[in-house]
C-alpha cells in the first residue's frame, strides 16, 4: 500500500491505490491536504516492473548469440567433438556454453517472473 504523510504533522497513512490524489483528513491534527505518494525507490526490483523484463530479455538475447557463436565455431572446426574437446578453442567454446546456459537460466525466470507478476496497475 503506498504511503503518504501529512503535511503539517508528519504522521504517516497508507493510503488506497484509488484514494491517491484525494484530499484526505489526518487523523491526529485534522488537516486536510491531497494524498501524495513518492514513488519508491525499490520499485525497480519488484517483479512486475518492466526493468526486469528488458534484463531477461537481454539475458536471452545474449545466450542465443552465444549459441550462435559455438554453432559457427563448431562449423569452422567441422566437428563438434574437435570443437569442444580440441586443444584451441574448446576451453573458450565450453565457456561461451556455460555462459549461456547461465544467461539462458537468468533470463527465463525473469521474463517469467514478470510475466507472472505484471500488473496494469501503474503504482
Ligand atoms: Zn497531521
Amino acid at each position: 500500500m503506498p504511503l503518504t504523510a501529512c503535511p503539517s504533522c508528519g504522521s504517516r497513512y497508507g493510503v488506497r491505490r484509488q484514494d491517491v490524489g484525494r484530499t484526505i483528513r489526518c487523523t491526529r491534527c485534522e488537516t486536510r491536504f491531497p494524498a501524495e505518494v513518492a514513488p519508491d525507490p525499490r520499485r525497480f526490483l519488484r517483479g512486475s516492473h518492466p526493468v526486469g523484463l528488458v534484463v531477461g530479455v537481454l539475458c536471452l538475447a545474449a545466450a542465443a548469440a552465444l549459441v550462435g557463436w559455438v554453432v559457427w565455431a563448431v562449423v569452422q572446426a567441422g566437428d563438434l567433438n574437435r570443437a569442444v574437446h580440441g586443444v584451441e578453442g574448446g576451453e573458450t567454446v565450453r565457456r561461451c556454453l556455460q555462459v549461456a546456459a547461465g544467461c539462458l537460466v537468468a533470463g527465463a525466470i525473469l521474463v517469467a517472473r514478470w510475466w507472472l507478476t505484471r500488473d496494469p496497475d501503474p503504482f
